[in-house]
């Protein structure tokens, strides 16, 4: 039989996303709530193997449901890959007496704490946060609602520009290897045509587009472009100037929207899922629960080995790419 956990660790790693401190926040409370302790760990696997904890109670995580970032701070830490730095942190856990832990993180993070209990076995739930949605095991990660409004609100700022001179825009969002926030804001945003690494539009097609837009009489031309998208070939500057060069009739100009993408307040869609994916990873662990990642599919919580969460790929929505070609129009 698993020995009674007492004690658990909860951490943000990795790249950051808004709703990491909801999370932090469930997690804690849900602890308060069952009668066990909670220890905060700064700045993830660097904390832990310096030992920079913070012991937490539900006080602790008062008025932060609402904020972008994540007050246990993140960090990418390299000593964590190798097997001495796994062992500081191991030592440190014991130490303070942690029987298990909730990461909460992207890929890279779960890809740790995997290895981390496979040599130690402390038990570990992950929670998803980064803004790309592209782990395997849930429809939403942690944060990619709020990105995706972010977005589209710039790209209505955008737009607002755009339209009173005649302008065409290429917009970069983030989404490393996914085009799930190009597509999702590009629709929402109205783009005329949206660059996603899962769908080759080709060149050919985008200038057709862009001619046909002139046309049919739009003031401006919004082309939304996810930052991993090698399709085309081309980054956003050497497409505006491929644009140029064809389409002389278009004032091009470039925006990349970068890390604003991943701060600012949470929106309601991610503070309540972070608040229920906090409760289900504690949950979990206190069933006798290791290696799984919470995750929400069909609206309800649903857990996937980590295993299969770092190995498996997202899927774009294709809908998706048909609503956006017929609003185009
Ligand atoms: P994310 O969690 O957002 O995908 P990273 O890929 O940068 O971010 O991973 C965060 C941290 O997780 C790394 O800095 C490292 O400490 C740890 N990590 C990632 N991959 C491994 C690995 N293969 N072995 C051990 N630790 C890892």
């Amino acid at each position: 039989m698993e020995a009674k956990i007492k004690k658990i660790a909860v951490f943000t790693s990795g790249g950051d996303s808004p709703g990491m401190n909801a999370a932090i926040r469930s997690v804690v409370r849900t602890c308060a709530y069952m009668k066990i302790e909670c220890v905060g760990i700064y700045r993830g696997y660097e904390g832990m193997i310096e030992g920079d904890f913070l012991p937490m109670n539900a006080r602790s995580v008062n008025h932060i449901i609402n904020k972008g970032g994540t007050i246990l701070k993140s960090a990418r830490c390299e000593e964590f890959r190798t097997k001495e730095g796994r062992q500081k942190a191991y030592d440190q856990l014991k130490s303070e007496g942690v029987d298990a832990m909730v990461v909460i993180g992207g890929d890279g993070s779960f890809t740790g704490a995997l290895l981390f209990n496979e040599e130690y076995n402390i038990p570990v739930i992950g929670i998803p946060g980064t803004i790309d949605n592209d782990i395997f095991g849930t429809r939403y990660t942690l944060g990619f609602d709020t990105a995706i409004n972010t977005a589209m609100e710039v790209i209505d700022k955008i737009r607002d520009t755009a339209s009173s001179h005649h302008r065409l825009f290429f917009v970069e969002v983030m989404g490393r290897d996914v085009g799930h926030i190009a597509l999702n804001a590009g629709v929402g945003a109205g783009a005329e045509e949206i660059l996603i690494p899962e769908e080759n539009l080709g060149l050919e097609r985008l200038l057709e587009s862009l001619k046909k837009s002139k046309l049919t009489g739009k003031s401006s031309s919004i082309v939304v472009v996810a930052e991993g998208d090698t399709t085309t070939g081309k980054n956003v500057f050497q497409l505006k100037e491929y644009v140029e060069q064809h389409l002389p009739i278009y004032d091009v100009r470039v925006c990349v929207l970068g890390h604003m993408q991943r701060g600012g307040s949470p929106t309601c869609f991610d503070r309540v899922l972070a608040s229920r994916m906090g409760v289900k990873a504690v949950e979990a662990l206190l069933d006798g629960k290791t290696n799984l990642m919470v995750g929400i599919l069909d609206d309800d919580i649903a857990f996937t080995p980590i295993s299969e969460a770092i190995k498996g790929k997202t899927k774009i929505n294709k809908e998706l790419i048909r609503v956006s070609d017929i609003m185009s129009t």
